[in-house]
């Protein structure tokens, strides 16, 4: 469960992390009232759950109220990367001596957590990490042990950060302790000009298994807007549904095979708008619920349904689909590849329903290639 920044910065608070003044602002005249009360100018930034705000001009400095209420007036209602503006958040500006980056993630393949800081934060962390991994430092934190004073010092040194750091890090690691998170991510962590340290941006993945602990948690049907919310309708219907950020849509069943689906996707120059796995589900109503999830997603272009017959057979999932075509309103091309068992029988019910949005590939590739294309079409 990912938090908007906001959100995010409001943990770092609790915990005692310093961040910036700022307010939120789902209006234009929100955000002047807003900005008047922090002090005229303000950075204006959009409250969207994916990272890169900045190159995508979600991220800008307004020089007084009047300014701030114009840039939000602009910023509220448009797309950043697939992802509906719907709240800005004006904060006050910091003069920046040096960004840092700092982050604590659960690393699931070494079963432990790990500690990624850089000297080298801001905009380009990712550029920094791809050209010279030297200057990214990971070091793996034992949860048990957790970061003490010592761990925190060992990191901030690793990293080459000032030694002041360490205390952040201590805090952040109780905001990732004590909140159940999963991800705490400052990108960037200044250093400012009067030699505060401030988080000027925060990411933080709750762990949704521990919802239990934390009653003020918002329950998923009014967790926000974009991603999460398409996943709590998935959830709720019960199905294995992963919002991601590309164009094409994917249905398959079987987790390795929608994995493996999603590879196909991307190897086609296209990205894959989401993981959904319907398992052994073959009826008319897991087909219309999973596609009923991916055609609300606005930036879905072309929808890839990839089956594989075993125990349950293409045939049946083709009744499937032709039910759920029955009850939902198909607003975008499907490409249907259908392969294993009675794959022939399942094809032919499919041609002969003859939707015309509604086509079929014999290969997983070729299925992939023609959604990509249909995708690239229709954006
Ligand atoms: P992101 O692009 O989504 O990661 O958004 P950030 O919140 O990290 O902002 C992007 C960049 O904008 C930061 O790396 C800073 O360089 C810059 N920025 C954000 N807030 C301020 C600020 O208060 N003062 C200055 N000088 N730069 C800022
Ligand atoms: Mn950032």
């Amino acid at each position: 469960m990912d938090l908007y920044e906001h959100e995010a910065r409001q943990l770092f608070k609790d915990h005692g992390v310093e961040v910036p003044d700022a307010a939120v602002a789902v209006s234009p005249r929100e955000a002047r009232a807003a900005a008047e009360a922090l002090g005229g100018r303000v950075v204006v930034k959009a409250q969207v759950k994916t990272g890169g705000r900045g190159k995508a001009g979600g991220v800008k400095l307004a020089a007084n109220a009047a300014a701030a209420e114009l840039t939000a007036r602009q910023m509220l209602g448009t797309d950043i990367k697939g992802h509906a503006v719907r709240a800005v958040m004006l904060a006050q500006p910091v003069d920046i001596e040096a960004e840092f980056y700092v982050s604590y993630v659960l690393d699931r393949a070494a079963g432990t957590f790990l500690a990624i800081a850089s000297a080298e934060g801001g905009m380009e962390i990712e550029e920094v990490a791809a050209e010279r991994p030297e200057a990214v430092t990971r070091i793996p934190v034992d949860p048990g042990r957790g970061v003490d004073e010592a761990k925190a010092a060992e990191i901030a040194a690793a990293a080459g950060l000032p030694p002041g750091v360490a205390s952040v890090l201590m805090r952040l690691w109780q905001v990732l302790v004590r909140e159940d998170a999963v991800l705490v991510e400052v990108n960037p962590l200044v250093r400012a000009r009067d030699g505060r340290l401030l988080a000027l941006d925060g990411k933080v993945t709750l762990d949704a298994n521990a919802r239990f602990r934390h009653a003020r948690w918002a329950a998923p049907e009014e967790a926000g807007t974009d991603g999460d919310a398409l996943e709590a309708v998935a959830a709720a219907k019960g199905l294995t549904y992963v919002k991601l950020d590309g164009e094409v849509g994917v249905i398959g069943n079987g987790a390795g095979l929608v994995m493996s689906t999603l590879d196909v996707v991307a190897g086609c120059g296209s990205r894959p708008a989401n993981f959904l796995d319907i398992g052994g589900g073959a009826s008319a109503q897991v087909m219309a619920d999973g596609l009923t999830v991916i055609l609300s997603d606005p930036a879905v272009k072309s929808v890839f349904v990839n089956v594989f017959g075993g125990i349950t057979a293409c045939d049946a999932v083709a009744h499937g689909i032709v039910q759920a075509l029955d009850t939902v309103r198909l607003t975008r091309p499907l490409v249907v590849r259908l392969d294993g068992n009675n794959a022939a029988q399942g094809r032919a019910v499919l041609s002969a329903r003859a939707h015309p949005l509604v086509e079929q590939a014999a290969t997983m590739d070729g299925a992939a290639r023609r959604a990509a294309d249909l995708a690239q079409r229709g954006a």
